[in-house]
């Protein structure tokens, strides 16, 4: 579904990736893990068309997207959910997740999605009317992917969902994306937290200095139960 294809960047004279390939199949949590500074961040904005790719390719669904603008990445069913980015915290849950279906006409199709948001997450359902801010940090974060939803993306990409949220907070988080991928949408997870990481994600891949060092699907070494 996605294939990322000998990707370079650089931002001046720091390269930032080099040579990175990933591929991601339909219906699959991948997980991409480094440290910071790794070129995790990197490799999301540029499969969003964010930032200057300086060489290698990128397709989604068989057509090349390496230099489309990040509208039509969208477009084609591509949704980003940045690090550290949460709801607007002064709407309501029911406006954000609206807000998330503004490329969209509010029709039966859309109206459907919502609903089917809100059966995923049933958290979110008596809460709708409340101002975002008023929610917890899991819960925010669940909105904010139901928020990506709304665009009805077939495959999201997740900047550090876990970053600044307790153990327990972050098995939620990480629940929350089982669901998505239970509503047929890939998953990439980009994560400096490994350990939650690989056990969400069917395959990982192992990014050091721009560089993907290593690659698998059992890289814990305890299969999944
Ligand atoms: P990660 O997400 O793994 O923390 P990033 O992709 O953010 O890594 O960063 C990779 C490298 O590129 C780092 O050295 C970072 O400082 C640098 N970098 C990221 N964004 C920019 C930018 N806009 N301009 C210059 N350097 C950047
Ligand atoms: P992450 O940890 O996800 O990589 P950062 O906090 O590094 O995020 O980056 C936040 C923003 O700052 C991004 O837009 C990134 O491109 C930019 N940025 C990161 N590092 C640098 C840098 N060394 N010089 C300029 N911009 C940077």
């Amino acid at each position: 579904m996605l294939a990322v294809d000998n990707l370079g960047v650089r931002y001046g004279n720091l390269t930032a990736l080099d040579g990175v390939s990933l591929s991601v199949a339909p219906d699959e949590i991948v997980t991409v893990v480094g440290a910071n500074g790794a070129g995790k961040s990197t490799l999301m904005r540029a499969v969003l068309g964010l930032v200057q790719i300086n060489s290698g390719t990128i397709s989604f669904d068989g057509q090349d997207i390496t230099r489309l603008p990040t509208f039509k990445i969208a477009r084609k069913g591509i949704a980003l959910v940045p690090e550290g980015r949460g709801p607007l915290r002064q709407l309501s849950v029911r406006e954000n997740l609206v807000l998330g279906a503004f490329s969209r006409a509010w029709d039966a199709a859309t109206k459907a999605d919502f609903e089917a948001v809100l059966d995923r997450f049933p958290a979110l359902r008596p809460r709708l009317a409340q101002t975002a801010g008023t929610l917890s940090g899991g819960e925010q974060q669940m909105l904010v992917i139901g928020r990506a939803l709304m665009s009805r993306p077939k495959l999201m990409l997740l900047d550090e969902p876990s970053l600044g949220l307790a153990p327990l907070i972050v098995a939620q988080v990480f629940a929350t994306i089982e669901a998505v991928r239970g509503m047929g949408v890939a998953v990439v997870v980009v994560e400096q937290n490994a350990h939650a990481a690989l056990k969400l994600a069917d395959r990982a891949y192992v990014i050091e200095n721009g560089r993907i060092v290593l690659e698998g699907s059992n890289l814990l070494g305890d299969k999944r139960v």
